[in-house]
């Protein structure tokens, strides 16, 4: 804890003074150009990957970044579909980014026995709204490192197709008022890839 209060110190005393201005006119209100979905794995951290400032990220992270279908009765899927509401609905933003990374917990735990989710019930549940990429991924042959990325990169394009479940994404998407991103980070080197819906493969953001 006391590293965290010593970081809220040097905060004040240097990014925070540096930037009063900027925090004076988000005191008034906020007006986000992008919606970022992410996982909530403290290695991939959004305003640090797109050098966004405060007030330009709507963000939601949730284990295995994540998008709940549309309308799904689960109480547990609401907090996600929400902030999708609101930031398309309230905040009208522009983008949506879904973003996965390489070692995503999330992903590799779609592949547990069932005995080793025992103990956290609420994960397992989320979880399962990637188990149809789980299911689509073990009907190809594939080593144990080709299943983890692609994994984690058919998880993005999964959700980029729950986005569009929600009938006011859809409507702005179809419109051309809304942009619809799918990124692939990978921790290791930085590299960040995004998807390419015509060729349906992830390239890589020069
Ligand atoms: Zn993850």
């Amino acid at each position: 804890m006391k590293t965290l209060k010593d970081g809220i110190i040097k905060f004040q005393q240097n990014y925070f003074s540096e930037h009063k201005e900027i925090f004076s006119e988000l005191a008034k209100t906020q007006k986000p150009h992008t919606l970022y979905i992410g996982c909530s794995d403290s290695r991939v951290v959004p305003n640090i990957i797109t050098k966004a400032m405060p007030g330009e990220l709507f963000v939601v992270r949730n284990i295995g970044n994540m998008v709940p279908p549309y309308g799904s009765d689960k109480y547990q899927f609401r907090c996600t579909s929400s902030i999708i509401e609101y930031a398309v609905k309230v905040l009208e933003v522009d983008n949506i980014v879904v973003c996965g990374h390489s070692n995503c917990g999330g992903c590799k735990a779609l592949y547990y026995d069932k005995d080793k989710l025992a103990k956290t019930p609420l994960v397992k549940e989320w979880l399962s709204l990637a188990d149809e990429v789980r299911d689509r991924i073990l009907k190809k042959n594939l080593s144990y490192e080709e299943r983890e990325f692609q994994t984690e990169q058919l998880n993005v394009v999964k959700q980029l197709e729950n986005l569009l479940t929600y009938p006011f994404v859809k409507e702005r998407f179809e419109k051309g008022e809304l942009n619809i991103v799918g990124w692939y980070y990978v921790i290791e080197t930085g590299d960040v890839f995004d998807y390419d819906f015509d060729e349906g493969e992830f390239r890589l953001i020069s």
